[in-house]
């Protein structure tokens, strides 16, 4: 067990502040959680009382029904226990937060999953300087950059357009990527209908009833191969190459990805026009996050420890990494 200050625990399931007796992001069921955003590998179900944003507690609730949630806003301040507590954007998918703890005279933030680029779909990240600054690594080496999304979505659009008979299928995580990729080709210009596969439709109604205009959306239950040629077509990763994607004409196999940088990740996947399309910091975001707050201690919860706290000590800011468990990659 790694002893944070003194008074914020890291265990295996999780980050536990103990004089605010809640866990933050378990991985098992505990009393009390705050949850930091929707994906499953951080929000799980079976809490006896959950706090989080209004918008990542309605996805809990799409996914394991009625939770003893309570909301809190962005900025709103709670004490909890002995603690002061605050979420403030991540950035990351619609209501992801960053929790910022206080505890007599120290200050933590937990990061949970975060990028600093803009997003249509959700709040900007907001830094907050403090003395311990818990951080993801999923992209933390340097061979991570992502490229600006503008580019990544004009292949796609160019792709599309320069063959009519066919469509573009785009393999999206479900939560937040999907509703991404669909607002950035809104804010392209993109104006038609976007066809989509069922398992996407439950979180795209979330995101409007959350205010996020999607803009024309079509099922592809029903569609004829004629209706979907020359439209963009978007399902989850898991369902690019599976029969379903037989129903379509001639797709254009995509994915939007940070993990597309890799060339081999794609070849697995039969994607033949990878988007490097991240909701997580690249190398350059995470370091530069890390000395704009200036923290004392780097707390590393997943990804690629290694480099990230390498970078760390070079910069003279301690760093460990938790080796929480159960967190995972994500299609993402
Ligand atoms: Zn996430
Ligand atoms: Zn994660």
């Amino acid at each position: 067990m790694a002893r944070l200050g003194s008074w914020i625990e890291s265990h295996p399931e999780g980050i536990y502040v103990r004089p605010a007796d809640a866990w933050i992001d378990p991985s098992e069921p505990k009393p009390k959680a705050m949850i930091t955003h929707g994906h499953s590998d951080h929000a799980r179900g079976g809490h006896g009382a959950v706090l989080a944003t209004a918008e990542t507690l309605a996805i809990m609730e799409c996914r394991y029904g009625p939770q003893a949630g309570q909301p809190i806003a962005y900025d709103e301040s709670l004490r909890v226990g002995e603690v002061d507590v605050r979420f403030v954007p991540a950035g990351h998918v619609l209501g992801s937060a960053q929790i910022v703890l206080e505890h007599k005279g120290e200050k933590a933030v937990v990061s949970g999953d975060y990028k600093r680029r803009p997003d249509p779909t959700c709040a900007c990240f907001v830094p907050v300087p403090c003395d311990i600054f818990i951080t993801e690594a999923t992209f933390g080496l340097p061979v991570f950059r992502h490229p600006e999304t503008g580019s990544e979505i004009d292949r796609l659009l160019h792709r599309l357009h320069s063959d009519p008979s066919r469509c573009v299928l785009v393999g999206a995580y479900a939560l937040g990527k999907a509703q991404r990729i669909i607002c950035e080709l809104r804010e392209r210009g993109h104006d038609a209908s976007i066809y989509f596969h069922g398992a996407i439709e439950r979180l795209n109604q979330l995101y409007e009833n959350f205010g996020v205009e999607l803009g024309e959306l079509r099922y592809t239950g029903g569609a004829t191969k004629q209706e979907m040629a020359g439209h963009i077509v978007i399902c989850p990763p898991g369902a690019l190459n599976d029969r379903w994607s037989r129903r379509l004409p001639d797709p254009v196999t995509a994915m939007a990805s940070g993990w597309m940088r890799i060339r081999q990740r794609a070849r697995q996947r039969n994607v033949e026009l990878p988007l490097v399309i991240s909701d997580h910091a690249d190398w350059d975001e995470l370091t530069t996050t890390i000395r704009e707050l200036e923290p004392t201690e780097v707390w590393i919860t997943h990804g690629r420890e290694e480099a990230l706290k390498h970078w760390c000590m070079t910069h003279q800011i301690k760093a460990c990494e938790l080796n929480l468990i159960g967190y995972e990659d994500e299609d993402e």
